[in-house]
């Protein structure tokens, strides 16, 4: 039924791509400078690796958080909150969390529907070996379902919205409710410094701002959606910080280690299992990311994360060029997951072939993304003045 064909940029721009990392002209913006390296690399040299310097020599600032940390906790169950996707990421933090640090985190996992069985295992495996409680958010399925259904319709490229907005929602939802002053962010520098391109996906809203979801359904959505929770950037970005007073924080950028001795250290303690590609581990991200994305919009998401690796001298240049020949996923695979998704979805797959077809998107939705950036600043102002005067 289809092939996996080529993917190419489809920029008008003549092709290149940077001599010290991977990413190339299929990021219409990227700028190169004469010797052909992107404006990412140098940013990284000069910005990034002398101040993170590979994680190293941050032991102090280490022990500062992790002392505020178990101060704020004093007295309480719990001293942090974090949210465990199976992935790598979450995974190690945990670990290190619990064994290394003595911290005592609220264990949360969101179950949009996509689960695969190889994250939930994972899951299991860790919390089961480190005796953490594991509190899982079940969303509603039919709601979810429905509303992925609405963002197929419109043909946009960034279909992992409902999924995406709804795990912010649900950190929102905990800062607020549980009393604990931290959350701690598997972001790290070490495995994602290179961030997708603002011009891969564009088009939608941002991921949280309810206002846009909102129109969405709308206009897309056969049913109204009811049980799901909104939030948007200013409870993002001002309540929580600054009403609840709930820091996130980032705890891996201070500790030195690679992808590799993530991979090594959770298999070894707990018979973790890798599943290929950063972020695999749901059904819906890695159909959307491994064929849905390169066959519709052609962007190969494996660039950004693989030059990551080769700037932070994890990988080969050349390695990455390598991995990079092959399509993300086989065309048997992709067969089985384009089936999958279809019958998970409750389409035809020739319905989800026609979303595949289909122009892709050029309207616009309504969302407050001007308005609060204005708004956040404002506040933060705000916030800033009533300290002060305290
Ligand atoms: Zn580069």
């Amino acid at each position: 039924m289809m092939s996996y064909p080529v993917i190419k940029s489809r920029s008008n721009r003549p092709y290149q791509i940077c001599n010290c990392c991977v990413m190339d002209t299929t990021d219409e913006d990227i700028i190169f400078d004469l010797n052909g390296v992107c404006m990412r690399c140098n940013e990284y040299k000069e910005r990034i690796e002398p101040t993170w310097n590979h994680g190293k020599g941050h032991e102090k600032e280490l022990e500062q958080l992790t002392t505020a940390i178990k101060k704020s906790g004093e007295g309480k169950e719990y001293d942090c909150i974090l949210g465990l996707s199976g992935g790598l990421d979450s995974s190690y933090m945990l670990h290190l969390a619990v064994k290394e640090w003595g911290l005592r985190p609220y264990v949360y996992h969101i179950d949009a529907g996509w689960n695969l069985l190889v994250a939930e295992e994972n899951i299991q495996k860790i919390t089961d070996k480190l005796g953490v409680e594991l509190h899982i958010e079940k969303l509603d399925w039919e709601e979810m379902r429905e509303m992925q259904l609405a963002w197929f319709r419109t043909g946009l490229e960034s279909l992992d919205v409902p999924q995406d907005h709804a795990f912010i929602a649900v950190i929102d939802k905990l800062a607020g409710k549980l009393g604990i002053k931290y959350i701690l962010n598997g972001y790290n520098i070490a495995t994602e410094v290179y961030a997708d391109p603002a011009s891969w996906g564009k088009g939608g809203g941002p991921t949280g701002d309810g206002t846009y979801l909102k129109d969405v359904i709308k206009k897309y959505s056969t049913k109204p959606i009811k049980k799901y929770s909104f939030t948007n950037g200013f409870k993002h970005k001002f309540v929580v910080p600054f009403i609840h007073g709930v820091k996130t924080v980032t705890p891996l950028n201070y500790v030195s280690f690679t992808k590799k001795d993530m991979i090594d250290t959770l298999s070894r303690e707990y018979g973790y299992v890798p599943y290929g590609q950063k972020h695999f581990e749901d059904l819906i991200t890695k159909f959307l990311e491994g064929y849905w994305v390169p066959t519709r919009f052609g962007h190969d998401i494996r660039r950004a994360w693989l030059s990551s690796l080769v700037i932070t001298g994890q990988m080969s240049r050349n390695d990455a060029l390598k991995i990079l020949e092959q399509p993300p996923l086989s065309e048997d695979e992709s067969k089985e997951l384009f089936t999958e998704v279809a019958s998970k979805l409750g389409i035809s797959e020739k319905e989800l072939k026609e979303f595949h077809e289909m122009p892709e998107c050029t309207e616009k939705f309504r969302s407050q993304e001007k308005i609060y950036t204005f708004g956040i600043r404002l506040y933060e102002k705000v916030g800033l003045e009533m300290r002060i005067r305290k």
